[in-house]
């Protein structure tokens, strides 16, 4: 175990979410039963290692579904983008759900296998952890990219309507300035998502590479992989 709580009442090694000492039942920690929205997304600019191993501690991942469900919103407006960008087939309203559900079926399967293996390896290396834990990090370390949606995404249309989408005209030709700036918060908030993955690695393993190279990986197969497939495909 490369990153555990050392009881201090008989010295056993426990799991870094337990409460309390598998020995003699002692508390570990202070008890987390919900998450706390706001001191989450606060803290998580101050002290995001703090932040995403309260994640770890909470008892219930509340607003984890509804986080998944904007992190796939998220995931669904990059691609309509990839697709206007790259030569290939523009966006087509026509199939809207079409492509939303094409990114279900690859984003779906793609987070729950990166979820499941990451458990499997940390178990591997001696790690101590629960599944659901893993789900609910992977979520909440994609905060940044999901308060793009709920903050950005309603100045983006507000300002470029669906032209911010189509790209006909393109929002660069538009409005060129706002355009740049957006598209850059956008890329600041997607770097600092993937900071995340890097501190929700590092968080269990202490390992500064490892935690490096599993956060490149983890972030191109959850934003790269089911953006790019769909639009060779369909
Ligand atoms: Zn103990």
């Amino acid at each position: 175990m490369e990153n555990y709580h050392v009881c201090e009442n008989c010295s056993t090694k426990n799991a870094l979410y337990a409460l309390n000492c598998t020995e003699c039942k002692s508390y570990l920690r202070e008890r987390v039963v919900n998450i706390d929205l706001g001191s989450f997304v606060f803290r998580l600019i101050e002290e995001p290692f703090v932040s995403l191993r309260k994640v770890i501690f909470a008892e219930h991942k509340n607003y984890s579904l509804v986080f998944f469900i904007l992190l796939l919103i998220k995931v669904f407006s990059i691609s309509f983008i990839v697709r206007n960008i790259l030569p290939f087939q523009k966006f087509d309203f026509q199939y809207f759900w079409i492509y939303f559900m094409n990114i279900i079926v690859y984003f779906l399967p793609i987070f729950l296998l990166l979820s499941f293996s990451v458990f499997k390896i940390h178990q591997f290396l001696g790690n101590k952890e629960r599944l659901k834990d893993q789900f609910a990090t992977f979520t909440f370390a994609a905060t940044p990219a999901i308060m793009s949606i709920v903050v950005l995404l309603p100045v983006e249309f507000a300002l470029f309507g669906t032209y911010w989408f189509t790209f006909n005209p393109s929002p660069f030709i538009l409005k060129s300035g706002i355009a740049y700036l957006l598209f850059g918060i956008e890329g600041i908030l997607l770097l600092w998502t993937l900071f995340l993955f890097f501190v929700q690695f590092h968080i269990r393993t202490k390992k500064i590479l490892y935690s490096i190279i599993a956060a490149l990986i983890s972030f191109t197969l959850l934003f790269g992989l089911p953006i790019i497939v769909p639009v060779f495909s369909f």
